[in-house]
């Protein structure tokens, strides 16, 4: 059985809603099928609120436009037979929802837990539609058998009792199952939660995994992972096959493909990923799979964070480099900073790594703290950071068999006048990163795409 995931663009308009209808009913036998709220709607649904707890009355006249833009659809997309009925449960929804922000609009505050009801009715909406839409289809609902629980004041799913329930909920036959993605429920209270933003994926990739998925295909508004950004790199290749490793690196570094999480329930499982276009949908796309094959690309692809803290620390920690390494990623650990890459200098000169923007205050306060008893007695030099650098992830797992390919980059990028403030090669099986200004990054990442592909 397949599972099948449709993104916000795929199901935003009347043109790519039939797309999807003749995607699904061409397959024989069931079905999975995970929706996301019609594109751009998470985004409005989340500004209202806030129109709202402003006390601002221009949030009518949204749910006024949001109102108009599902009617439109379901007009144009459901059968007459069914129109009404469609039309009356989706209107029902946006009542509850309306009531919502008056609600906001009367108290002029905006609780997370209230915000979370309020954004789920993207999906909820989007599904009743699709599910009416499609031949053999039934509306699944989320909210019943996806579960979140408390993690610090992050909700995060409960993988356990979710596949238990999802097992449950799909042993009965079906057809064409619809599922609304992103939306969850906690396991202790019931309330509305959801997966975090893009995390419709992540709902696909947990039915997959529990159902024993023969494949899970990501339907988006892209062919498949292409080698970089098109926007930045005019001849991007699209990269037929790469492996569950790869595009979790990419999609870390950067990548909007696929919500990194996803990959995980999946890979565990040995299911397969596909990255399918609906709006080309004869393509073949990305395919994801557990290892290499014959003839895959050595780079698979070329991202880039832009916002990222580059910290040197100094001084005299020659012999201690092991221990100030572990101290300093136990620190930043503990209070969920992730660190990028390591510049291997020589014990000498200390040891640099990179951070993203948002984290390099908290950085630097943290590295100031563990090695306050060192700086005090002057055996280190305060932490040395460099901001508006960009890190660039190249990644392939083949990469390991070309050992000269780190040399050529870096020479690649100082012969065009790019200053390579740290690298990282070797330290990771499947990814080279490098650090440059933020004003050069799309330099760099032409050039080095012009130089492996
Ligand atoms: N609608 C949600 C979002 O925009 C979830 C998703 O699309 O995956 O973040
Ligand atoms: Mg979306």
């Amino acid at each position: 059985m397949k599972v099948l995931k449709f993104g916000g663009t795929s199901v935003g308009s009347i043109e790519s809603l039939k797309n999807v209808k003749s995607i699904v009913e061409s397959i024989n036998g069931p079905a999975v099928v995970i929706v996301s709220a019609l594109g751009g709607l998470t985004d409005r649904l989340i500004a209202t609120a806030k129109t709202a707890a402003a006390n601002d009355l221009t949030y009518l006249e949204e749910v006024e436009a949001m109102t108009e833009r599902h009617l439109n659809i379901i007009d144009n997309v459901i059968d007459e037979c069914n129109r009404r009925d469609v039309k009356d449960t989706v209107l029902s929804l946006l009542s509850n929802l309306k009531r919502m922000y008056d609600g906001v609009y009367l108290i002029r505050h905006l609780p997370q837990m209230t915000l979370d009801i309020i954004v789920s009715y993207g999906e909820r909406m989007s599904s009743v539609i699709v599910a009416a839409m499609i031949k053999g289809g039934s509306r699944h609902d989320s909210l019943k058998f996806v579960k979140t629980e408390k993690w610090y004041d992050k909700n995060i799913a409960d993988q356990k009792l979710t596949t238990h329930l999802i097992k449950e909920e799909f042993s009965k036959p079906f057809d064409k199952a619809i599922v609304p993605g992103f939306i969850s429920t906690d396991c202790k209270t019931g309330d509305i939660t959801n997966l975090g933003r893009g995390g419709s994926d992540f709902t696909a990739a947990l039915v997959a995994a529990a159902l024993d998925a023969e494949i899970l295909e990501i339907w988006t508004d892209v062919d498949g992972f292409l080698s970089a950004d098109p926007r930045i790199v005019s001849d991007a290749i699209l990269v037929p096959h790469m492996t569950f490793i790869e595009s979790m690196e990419l999609c870390s570094f950067g990548a909007k493909v696929i919500y990194p999480p996803t990959i995980y329930p999946v890979f565990h499982k040995n299911i397969p990923i596909r990255i399918l276009n609906t709006f080309n949908p004869s393509a073949k796309g990305t395919l994801i799979t557990d290892s290499s094959c014959e003839g895959d690309l050595n780079v698979k692809g070329i991202s880039a964070i832009r916002d990222t803290t580059l910290f040197h620390l100094g001084g005299n920690i020659s012999g201690k480099l092991k221990n100030t390494v572990s101290r300093t990623f136990n620190a930043l650990a503990k209070k969920g900073v992730k660190v990028f890459n390591v510049t291997r200098n020589d014990e000498k000169s200390g040891m640099s790594f990179a951070v993203a923007k948002a984290d390099a205050d908290v950085t630097y306060d943290l590295l100031c703290r563990e090695f306050a008893p060192e700086l005090s007695k002057g055996s280190l030099s305060l932490p040395e950071r460099i901001d508006n650098v960009a890190t660039i992830a190249v990644v392939g797992e083949n990469m390991k068999y070309n050992s000269r390919l780190g040399a050529r980059i870096r020479h690649t990028l100082s012969r065009d006048g790019i200053n390579v403030e740290g690298h990282s090669e070797g330290a990771s099986d499947t990814t080279m990163a490098y650090v440059v200004d933020s004003s050069k990054v799309d330099d760099a990442l032409r050039h080095i795409h012009t130089l492996v592909f």
